[in-house]
């Protein structure tokens, strides 16, 4: 999952980007709305957490603008106003999700793939591939029933697959989903975590796409 996190508060957005990157989020980060915009221009994001409040508009206009322009992306507003007409008025201008500061990040976590599960169509909670079972909010996944150890990464990268579905997904997409924008990559960095992937969850859980990028294949040997 890749989340934009839109906050003019550095301090609250370094610990917001830290804690979901801990939990194998993608996260970027923004702290105006004008750079927001431009952010959604050059990247997709599956959630987008916004402050209410930033230097230059209210945070639901931007919401407001969006949803006229037709972006529905799933978006979760932070604010400091726990008042319930803010509330109403957030929800009402499209937005899917609120956090009233201050939030625990494990909460912010839940929410997050809660979201991507609504918007992705899943209602279940643990996501299952033949033998192999993922449970997005604890990161667990098994095999046979038997538990897999997989680095950050590597998990991100299994729930892109999954997200996907059958899906042929471009190189630059799985990248995009593993890194956020000031994040340097290397560049054999993917395929050593695929090769990761391969060897943890069988042969041709990952299938390359000739020329194009990776797709969801089968788990287990
Ligand atoms: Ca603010």
């Amino acid at each position: 999952m890749r989340v934009l996190v839109i906050e003019d508060d550095e301090l609250v957005a370094s610990g917001i980007v830290a804690g979901l990157r801990l939990s194998g989020i993608g996260a970027d980060h923004v702290a105006t709305a004008s750079h927001a915009d431009a952010a959604v221009c050059t990247a997709s994001f599956d959630v987008i957490v916004l402050d209410l409040g930033l230097p230059d508009a209210d945070g639901l206009t931007l919401v407001r603008q969006w949803r006229a322009a037709g972006k529905h992306w799933p978006v979760l507003v932070l604010t400091a106003r726990d008042d319930v007409q803010d509330k109403v008025a957030g929800l009402r201008c499209g937005a899917d999700d609120y956090l009233v500061k201050p939030f625990d990040l494990d909460e912010l976590v839940a929410r997050l793939h809660a979201l991507q599960r609504r918007s992705s169509g899943r209602s279940v909670d643990r996501i299952e591939h033949g033998p192999l079972v993922f449970d997005p909010a604890s990161q667990l996944v098994t095999l046979h029933g038997r538990a897999v150890d997989l680095s950050r990464r590597e998990l991100a990268l299994l729930q892109t697959l999954l997200d996907s579905g059958q899906r042929v997904l471009s190189t630059s997409q799985v990248k995009d989903s593993l890194y956020g924008f000031g994040e340097s990559v290397e560049s054999n960095a993917l395929n050593v975590h695929i090769h990761h992937l391969r060897r943890k969850l069988g042969p041709n859980i990952v299938e390359t796409v000739r020329g194009f990028g990776y797709r969801l294949g089968k788990a287990g040997a």
